[in-house]
């Protein structure tokens, strides 16, 4: 790769980000790596939105997409099947290989930074071996970029793994120091910019000078605001307006909130509303044209590869020939109560030996929604309507249970039976409400018997990561055991504190501190806190074989002492309470 003396001239490191546009006129990748650098330095929000409208703007139409989703730390858009598929192993290797420097410096340079991206940009900066390489490269562009990201995914069989390297070996000689970093980033799918999905929406309708409420509708519809930016780019306001629902590409789901009571949702909903049991599994969407079927997650990642009953059921149930459907996915036990949460997650994270899965945690599909129909989209038809109409394709799958009541006596009868039969509590959706993708309001109401919280005491903290880096800022939460007076671990979170209580934390923690560990402390336990969480699953992750899940400090309980906090018998009393109705293997 050998260039002549005036080529090596005009490129070196420091001159790479001069211009936007290379010699063949595609935007080069070091200026947009320029922009991720920018705004990772800043917090401020209008000066993301604006930087990156401003990018966007001098962008080409072919250009948009690879940096819209590069922007937001992915490889491919997000409907897109392509996946990289590059292990830390691999990632690693080649950083090795094309740095030369002893790995002891990455460490340092990770817990430096926090960051792997950040870590890298070190070691290529102080590679020596990689001064000399950097000289003959022609410089990288987005596109470039692009393709070497596309055939890297394209590889798969054997070998695959060497002839991955080998690609992205390639890709990161071309690149400088900062290039790197945010390559690493892409293929690990972790921007931390501090630039997300909603902050593009405002990006995409500053740059195109397109009403923001008409660029958010659009990005619902469409499942990525990617989609959204290509349009506007190539076709402005007109363009996006055209955007729609599409069967095989994922929308994001409507949601639902919190409310304590049925009484609350009976009145937010004008005294009448349709309440259905919410059952404890994962929601899925499932699109089907003609014999094609494919489901995906809530998160919108396609998992019909692991649900392949579900997908026998809807070619050979629905009555449609083009239908977007979403209903709740449960693991049954043998006797057919709902199973844990955790086993459901295990079969969607499956895509090997899914027989032997099918037959240790099989599942049963509930429909509760119809969102697109023989070619017609159905979120402007009201609640109703759409149930009527799901009634009538479903074949013989099974619905949520339903109750249309006025009466708030019906409606807490309905809900302590939900409960009863294992379910996690009641759905309230009102009975003239269009489907709203992506939005959490007031037509769907979610009602749930909360566990209580649980007051834990603090016997160990992690040095948090980015931002974080410099906080013991992920806790171990402990109760104590009544008969022995020892603390036992339930549980772990980094949520809920604000920055300022991080900061104290920490200086607490570091005075209470007995032994020092590899990525963290082990401290004295003293401090007591309120923990809110979703439910206690059974996990080999701790000696008292119970876990929280979704923990998240309350508050900080100044007023209790360690010897007040809850004991591990009161917590497997919960436990023991939650479960009560349901499998617990
Ligand atoms: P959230 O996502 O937090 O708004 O809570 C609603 C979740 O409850 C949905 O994402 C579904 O996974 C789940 N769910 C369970 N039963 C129903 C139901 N009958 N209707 C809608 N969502 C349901």
């Amino acid at each position: 790769m050998f260039m002549s003396f005036d080529k090596i001239e005009s490129i070196g490191e420091e001159q790479r980000g001069l211009s936007l546009k290379g010699k063949d006129m595609e935007t080069r990748f070091q200026v947009f790596a320029e922009l991720c650098e920018k705004l990772e330095a800043t917090s401020k929000r209008l000066v993301m939105v604006d930087l990156t409208a401003d990018f966007l703007n001098q962008l080409d139409a072919d250009e948009v997409e690879p940096t819209v989703s590069m922007m937001l730390g992915r490889a491919f858009p997000k409907w897109d099947q392509r996946v990289l598929e590059i292990s830390w192993a691999t990632l690693s290797d080649v950083i090795k290989s094309l740095t030369n420097v002893k790995w002891t410096r990455f460490r340092e340079a990770f817990a430096k930074t926090g960051d792997i991206g950040a870590a890298t940009k070190i070691l290529f900066e102080s590679s020596k071996m990689r001064k000399q390489a950097t000289l003959f490269e022609k410089p990288l562009t987005i596109l470039e970029v692009r393709r070497a990201l596309e055939a890297i995914a394209e590889i798969s069989g054997y070998g695959s793994r060497e002839r991955k390297e080998r690609l992205l070996e390639t890709l990161f000689s071309q690149a400088s120091a900062l290039e790197v970093k945010f390559l690493v980033k892409i293929v690990i799918g972790e921007m931390r910019t501090g630039f997300y999905e909603g902050l593009m929406e405002l990006a995409v309708s500053k740059a195109f000078n397109i009403p923001l409420d008409v660029v958010q509708t659009a990005a619902m519809l469409s499942g990525d605001v990617v989609e959204v930016a290509k349009m506007a780019k190539l076709h402005g306001k007109d363009g996006v307006l055209k955007l729609k629902l599409q069967v095989f590409r994922p929308f994001r789901p409507m949601m639902a909130q919190s409310s304590e009571s049925v009484e609350e949702v009976l009145g937010e909903h004008g005294r009448e509303t349709a309440f259905e049991y919410k059952l404890d599994g994962a929601r899925i969407q499932i699109h089907k044209y003609d014999e094609e079927v494919r489901i995906f997650s809530r998160r919108l990642t396609d998992v019909t590869q692991s649900l392949p009953e579900i997908v026998e059921l809807t070619k050979t149930r629905v009555q449609a020939r083009q239908a977007v459907l979403e209903g709740e996915v449960v693991a049954v036990g043998e006797d057919r109560s709902p199973m844990l949460f955790q086993h459901l997650m295990r079969r969607f994270r499956r895509v090997h030996k899914i027989e032997e899965m099918q037959r240790r945690i099989p599942i049963e599909l509930y429909l509760f929604d119809i969102i697109y129909l023989d070619e017609k989209s159905l979120i402007a038809l009201p609640y109703v309507e759409r149930r009527k109409k799901l009634s009538e394709v479903c074949g013989d799958i099974p619905l949520t249970e339903q109750l249309i009541t006025r009466s708030p006596k019906e409606a807490k009868r309905f809900l302590e039976e939900a409960i009863e039969a294992g379910h996690e509590g009641l759905m309230a959706k009102k009975l003239d409400s269009a489907y709203t993708p992506g939005i959490r309001g007031k037509r769907w109401f979610k009602i749930k018997k909360t566990l209580e919280p649980l007051d834990l005491v603090i016997v160990g903290a992690e040095w948090g990561y980015g931002r974080r880096h410099s906080w013991l800022s992920n806790y171990y939460l402990a109760a104590r055991d009544a008969e022995t007076g020892i603390f036992l671990v339930v549980g772990k979170t980094f949520k809920g504190l604000t920055d300022r209580e991080f900061i104290q934390m920490t200086k607490r923690l570091k005075a209470l501190t007995i032994k020092k560990q590899p990525h963290g402390v082990t401290v004295a336990p003293k401090v007591v806190v309120e923990v809110v969480y979703n439910e206690i699953q059974k996990s080999p992750k701790y000696e008292c074989e119970m876990a929280l899940r979704f923990a998240r400090i309350k508050r900080i309980r100044e007023d209790k002492s360690p010897e007040e906090a809850d004991t591990i018998q009161r917590v497997r009393e919960i436990y023991e309470r939650q479960y009560g109705k349901k499998a617990r293997y």
